[in-house]
């Protein structure tokens, strides 16, 4: 496996104005390749500091990708930062010079003469053109290393990069296994698992905590340790199996439309606190219709009540975040879309509105089996924001359906 590191240079990344995507698209892109990303770093636009850390990165990379400072612009400074740190020529490419101007052209009315600034190449560089602006990027070998310049937007760097892969030689691709989980908390997992987590110092584990997405577990490693790998997740299925959701990409919504769509079945929700969070959830996904009929967002009393049929006595005696309310909320809607199932959401996700009893972050969830009359109902008493306690009751919704769909 081959290691290669990713510098994103720019002012405006250490200054936090902007955020450094490049490198996660990059790191991703490369482990296909076999390449693993050891370090990326956000630098700013100083000389001092860049020939130094191009120059400490090739003594432990393969590979040293850099992004952004090519812009025409004096503080853009990548290009001679590292012409002086591998003592290689910065030499004018005419011919690049002159195409550089003419794209140059439609930008401007009179193409500035630093523009041409583009047109400099490292010494033995191969140019990658620029499909989309006018700084192209570079590839140099440098003895056994190989170091990528790449502009800095986005939609400039993507198609270089994909490009540049052409010239990077492939690696023994690397493997990767993922397991996502919902229910128990990151350190309860790693700790109560981790002589079955960390049970091979070769294989590297990173762990991930969402309220959008819940623990996931990511075992990487070269693809000599396939069957070590598989190995831990067997085990990891044996002991929290109930807790995973999903061994892919895949979201709790993608696994519960398949369940559904597998089984023929049909699915409605009716949502207080998430205010249709739910539902809007679930039709990201395409092709959703063929399971999902509708949903009721029932944020007032009047409404459970007249469109949902929820006992009056029910919202006297247990108010409306209750077991008995979402258990009627839950049967309402789905005998008002006549649904196979149904999912019902009710809470209280603040600020306000919390008492001693019934704490902001308290929410009931049901999922209901409509034709074998079958109910899982839970309560939960989640932490965090407004917003935080809205995805969460949506990701403990749909893993509560997950789980009553056999
Ligand atoms: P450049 O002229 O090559 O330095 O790139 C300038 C612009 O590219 C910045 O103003 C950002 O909008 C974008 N950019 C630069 N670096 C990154 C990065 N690491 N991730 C995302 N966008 C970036
Ligand atoms: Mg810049």
């Amino acid at each position: 496996m081959k290691k290669n590191i990713i510098l994103a240079i720019g002012n405006e990344l250490v200054e936090g104005i902007i955020v450094d995507t490049n490198s996660k698209y990059i790191a991703n892109k490369l482990l296909e390749h076999g390449y693993k990303t050891i370090m990326t770093k956000t630098l700013p636009d100083d000389l001092e500091i860049l020939v130094t850390e191009i120059k400490n990165s090739l003594e432990t990379s393969d590979l040293l990708i850099t992004t952004g400072g090519l812009g025409p612009t004096k503080d853009d400074i990548t290009r001679e930062a590292v012409s002086l740190a591998i003592d290689k020529k910065l030499i004018p490419d005419q011919k690049l010079v002159e195409k550089i101007t003419a794209k140059a052209k439609k930008y401007y009315k009179e193409v500035p003469d630093i523009v041409k600034k583009q047109g400099q190449v490292i010494e033995g560089a191969i140019v990658l053109e620029n499909p989309v602006g006018t700084a192209p990027g570079q590839i140099i070998n440098f003895g056994t290393k190989t170091i990528l310049i790449l502009p800095g937007p986005p939609a400039e760097l993507y198609p270089i990069f994909n490009e540049a892969l052409k010239y990077i030689k492939k690696d023994s691709p690397i493997y990767t296994r993922r397991v996502k989980t919902l229910g128990i908390p990151e350190a309860v997992i790693v700790e109560k698992y981790k002589n079955i987590i960390f049970s091979n110092k070769k294989i590297t584990v990173a762990t991930m905590a969402s309220y959008k997405s819940g623990v996931e577990l990511r075992f990487t490693g070269d693809i000599s340790l396939k069957k070590e790998i598989d190995k831990i997740v067997e085990k990891l299925l044996k002991e929290i199996g109930d807790f995973i959701y999903a061994l892919d990409e895949k979201s709790i919504e993608e696994v519960v439309f398949e369940k559904l769509l597998e089984s023929n079945k049909t699915v409605s929700f009716t949502e207080s606190c998430t205010g249709g969070l739910v539902s809007s959830s679930f039709v990201n996904i395409p092709g959703v219709s063929k399971v999902f009929k509708g949903s009721v967002v029932a944020y007032s009393n009047e409404i459970k009540e007249t469109i949902l049929n929820v006992k009056k006595e029910t919202l006297i005696n247990f108010g409306a975040v209750s077991k008995e309310c979402v258990k009627e909320m839950a049967k309402g809607v789905a005998e008002k879309f006549s649904t196979d199932y149904s999912l019902a959401i009710s809470g209280i996700a603040g600020p306000t509105g919390g008492t001693k009893e019934k704490p902001i972050g308290t929410v009931w969830i049901c999922a209901y089996d409509r034709k074998n009359n079958e109910y899982i109902v839970q309560k939960y008493l989640f932490k965090g924001t407004r917003e935080t306690i809205r995805y969460r009751s949506t990701l403990y919704a749909f893993d509560t359906l997950r789980r009553l769909i056999k």
